[in-house]
Parts: structure tokens; sequence; C-alpha cells
């Protein structure tokens, strides 16, 4: 993941090697570079021009210290820039209550919804809570079956119900099994579809308003590029999101969808993934994501 924008702000930074000083006719190079680095990265249009405003602004601003060199300062600028995009200090804690909490997760068809809803659990898990994965995708029959053996991978039970047709009652009636059984967290792993349309927004928002979910997370996969952040679009705008989840960020995502959701959606990444294995779910740290994409 990262491979070109890596290299593309590599070179942009050795174009100031040797420097003297950070001036704006040295560095003028160096952001074009930069740019190009974001746009190849498929990161949005507008991501890239108020990254490119900011980063420029703080260049210009900075006074000239005397310890750093010109590149080093720029590299500096540009962490500093990008840690603001990945969503400054935004934590990836999932704010568990003391008695139960209800996660509800959605997602297109294909994005890894279900995958993840298993890897959210075995963390969980690891943390010494019990968790409850939910079938309330009823759309697909294949979903059911594919939610318990997901569920049997990471030692989770799962609640699901046989021959239900209405995962809002499959939801609540699941949500009242966990208040009755101890558990900690319920994980509603609801219906995803090939596109986002009408029918599968209004399931959604009424399990949001019928379920009272404490949070509610979008699954999207970063291999999709812009996709991924319209999606992010649209489901925000339908349910308040409190996070998104990013998955498959262990093949050649070019990472444009990673840095451009939190600007474009004002969502913040919480977790992603980074294998198709049921350890493969990290929790997202914009610091550190910024470091790892500096090298
Ligand atoms: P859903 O339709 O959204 O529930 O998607 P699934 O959970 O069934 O996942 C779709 C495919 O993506 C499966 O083959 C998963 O193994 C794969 N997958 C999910 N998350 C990741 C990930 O982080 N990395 C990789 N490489 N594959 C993933």
């Amino acid at each position: 993941m990262f491979d070109s924008l890596q290299d593309g702000l590599r070179s942009a930074f050795k174009t100031l090697r040797g420097q003297g000083r950070l001036t704006e006719a040295n560095m003028r190079e160096g952001l074009k570079m930069v740019e190009n680095a974001l746009l190849e990265a498929d990161v949005s249009y507008t991501v890239v021009k108020d990254f490119m405003k900011d980063v420029s602004d703080k260049a210009i601003g900075q006074d000239v210290l005397k310890s750093l060199k010109p590149e080093q300062q720029l590299v500096g600028i540009v962490q500093e820039s990008l840690v603001d995009i990945l969503g400054g200090d935004s934590d990836p804690s999932l704010h568990l209550k003391p008695d139960v909490t209800v996660l509800m997760m959605c997602g297109l068809q294909g994005a890894g919804k279900t995958t993840t809803c298993g890897k959210l659990a075995r963390l969980i898990g690891q943390e010494g809570k019990k968790a409850l994965l939910v079938a309330a995708d009823l759309q697909r029959p294949a979903a059911v079956h594919q939610l318990h053996v997901v569920g049997e991978s990471v030692d989770t039970l799962v609640y699901s119900e046989e021959g239900a047709s209405d995962p809002i009652a499959v939801c609540q009636n699941a949500v009242k099994h966990a208040r009755d059984n101890g558990i900690d967290v319920v994980i509603l792993d609801t219906a995803g579809r090939l596109a986002i349309d009408e029918e599968l927004m209004n399931q959604l928002k009424t399990i949001d308003l019928k379920v009272q979910p404490d949070q509610v997370y979008l699954v999207v996969d970063g291999m999709t590029g812009q996709d991924a952040v319209n999606s992010a679009k649209a489901f925000n705008d339908a349910l308040e999101l409190d996070g998104v989840m990013m998955t498959k960020l262990d093949g050649d995502a070019r990472g444009g969808a990673l840095l451009s959701v939190k600007h474009v959606t004002g969502v913040p990444i919480k977790f992603i993934g980074v294998s198709e294995h049921m350890d493969g779910l990290e929790p997202f740290h914009p610091d550190r994501m910024a470091s790892r994409i500096l090298g």
C-alpha cells in the first residue's frame, strides 16, 4: 500500500536536498511534486487542494530553523498536514458502556463487512469482553451461514433466527438476548447490496431508529478509491456515522480513499483491515499512519 505515494513524496523531498534554506522558489518544485504524488494516489481533488494550501501556508510562514535543513523542514510540514487530513487526534476507541454496547455495521456487498464484524468480535474478546454477532442480513440466505462460520472462527456467539424475514425484529430480539445473557457488545451485521439504493438505506435507517445502536460504522473497501469516499458520504448523509472501517489495505490500494474520507465526510477512520484473516484489523491512528506514509 502507498508505494507510489511514498516514492512520489520521497522524490519531492529530494529536490530540496543540499539547499541552504527553504525559500518560495526552491519549495515550488517540491510542492508541485507532492501535489502530483497525492493526485496519482487517487486522493480526492478537494483534499489535495486544501492539503497543498495548508502545506504552502505553513512552509512560507515558517521561520528558517537553523537546526533543520529545508528537506527536513518540508517533511515535518507534510507530516503535520497528513496527520490533520487523516483525522488529527481522533482515537479508535469503541467507547464501550458498562452494560451492553450495540454497534451497527453497514456496508456495500463485498466491502468486507461480515469479515470485519468477526475481526471486531475477536478484538473485543481479547479485551476480556463478550461479544454477540447478529445475523441481520436477511437479503442473502448465505449471509447468515457465513456469519456462523465467522463466529465460530473467532469463538464468538452468533444470534440468528431461522426463517426470519424482519431484520429489525432480529436486532431487537438480539439486544434483549444480550441484556439477559451478560453480553457486553452486540455487533449487528446488517444487509449489504451491490449499490446504494433507497430500499437499503430505508432499512438501515429504520434499524437505526428502532434499535438505537450506540455507534454506527461503515465498512468500505479501500481498493475502490473514490467509490469508497462516495459511499461514505452517502451513508453518512443517511445515518450519521460514528466511524469508517476501511478494508483491504494490505493489497495494492493506492491509499487515496484513506487520505480523503475524513476530510470529505467529516467521519473519522477507526479501524483498518490489513488481511483477509481474522487477526487483520488494526486500530487507526492518524499520526502513526502519517509516519508510515513518510517511511
Ligand atoms: P461483505 O459482503 O461486506 O460482508 O464482505 P465479506 O466480509 O464477505 O468480504 C468480502 C471479501 O473480502 C472476502 O473474500 C474477505 O475475505 C475479503 N476481505 C475482507 N476484509 C479484507 C481485508 O482487510 N483484506 C483482504 N485482503 N481481504 C479482505
